[in-house]
């Protein structure tokens, strides 16, 4: 088999296992919700509403987990490694697990508390529960690389003269000040490489794995940092959180319009009825995977403005498409998706298509272009 037939076969399989999944998530709230389990589960009299999201909250997602526990295995476990693309011991891979689960579970939790709380009292919930949210993800998105991010790597700051030489060279160009660069240890677990610049004011920096530091040659580390310094530019951390800003106010309103809808035919004291958990769930389901292609959308416009910095900045389109094809091939990405596909699930335009971009500055006249779909390399 070729890379290339590797790469196809293993992101159908992890596709089709995603369907899976999520077509067990919707059957089993489907199930809990018209089945009326919920109700059951809940004692008579019913304890306090906090206590009430809380216990069903944990109990739900606790009955989710277990059930989609072998699929999550194969998917990013058994998967992964078969295609080479995880090394790291199951012990390991595990206790990584229990802590994001831990984490994002927490989080949830806390924004349920918040969300059936106001529920309780306001039919603006929607707004004040998007409002306090945005401030949560805005404070979350400061702390990422200080707190979060060091609970899954070891961080270094970049000790590389020559590549910091480079950054503040590319900076200076740009007219921004340099920010820092940090190493984090993905190599214990993985050969994949990326970067991405985390934070937000004081904590804003950006972030290499060390697996692109030990496999690409200076000049396309340059493209990549060239790449995360234009998302600083841009202020793409800002902009990012706007527009998730705008999604969850979406989300909520339109959830709101749902769940008052339909919780008195499901036989629900209220909107804020806690025995309305899996209904709740399921809404902001649905319409998460509506909201999907949105931020994708536009997550795509703002990875192809940084990769036209990137390739204006270094002016070297040779080593931009050097860093792709590297990357592609540890990553072991899918270089040209469906139209569709690219446009409901990437976050980047495909590789081929970044690649193209940076031909295009190569030969810009479009006789002397290689033609679309030619694979470099
Ligand atoms: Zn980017």
């Amino acid at each position: 088999m070729t890379e290339g037939d590797r790469a196809t076969v293993f992101h159908r399989w992890q596709f089709w296992l995603a369907v899976f999944n999520l077509v067990v998530t919707i059957a089993y709230l489907g199930t809990i919700l018209w089945g009326g389990v919920a109700r059951r589960l809940s004692p008579a009299p019913p304890p306090p509403w906090w206590l009430h999201v809380a216990a069903l909250a944990v109990v739900l997602s606790l009955g989710r987990r277990l059930l989609t526990l072998p699929l999550e295995w194969v998917r990013g476990y058994w998967f992964p490694r078969r295609f080479g693309l995880l090394h790291q011991p199951f012990g390991r891979w595990c206790w990584d697990r229990v802590k994001a689960g831990a984490l994002g579970g927490a989080l949830a939790l806390l924004a349920l508390e918040l969300v059936y709380g106001l529920l309780r009292v306001s039919a603006w919930w929607w707004l004040w529960a998007a409002l306090v949210l945005f401030g949560g993800s805005v404070l979350l998105t400061v702390v990422v690389p200080v707190w979060i991010v060091p609970l899954f790597y070891r961080l270094d700051p970049l000790e590389d003269q020559g590549l910091k030489e480079r950054l503040l060279d590319l900076a200076r160009r740009a007219g921004v000040t340099v920010i820092g660069v940090w190493v984090a240890d993905q190599s214990r677990k993985s050969r994949t490489a990326n970067a991405a610049l985390t934070g937000l004011g004081g904590t804003r920096r950006i972030l290499l794995f060390d697996t692109l530091l030990a496999e690409f040659p200076p000049e396309e580390i340059e493209s990549v940092l060239a790449h995360e310094l234009a998302h600083h530019v841009h202020g793409d951390v800002r902009r990012g959180l706007l527009v998730q800003g705008a999604v969850l106010l979406g989300t909520f309103w339109v959830a709101g319009r749902l769940l008052a809808m339909t919780n008195g035919r499901l036989g629900l004291e209220g909107p804020a009825d806690p025995a309305g958990l899996p209904l709740f769930a399921l809404i902001l389901l649905l319409l998460g995977l509506v909201a999907a292609p949105l931020a994708n959308g536009f997550s795509r416009r703002v990875e192809r403005q940084a990769d036209g910095f990137a390739l204006a900045a270094t002016k070297n389109p040779g080593a931009f498409i050097g860093a792709m094809e590297r990357l592609a091939r540890l990553n072991l990405a899918e270089r040209r998706p469906s139209r569709l596909k690219e446009f409901f699930l990437y976050s980047h335009p495909s590789i081929d298509r970044r690649i193209e971009m940076a031909r295009r500055m190569l030969s810009p006249s479009p006789l002397s272009s290689p033609p679309l779909g030619e694979r470099a390399g």
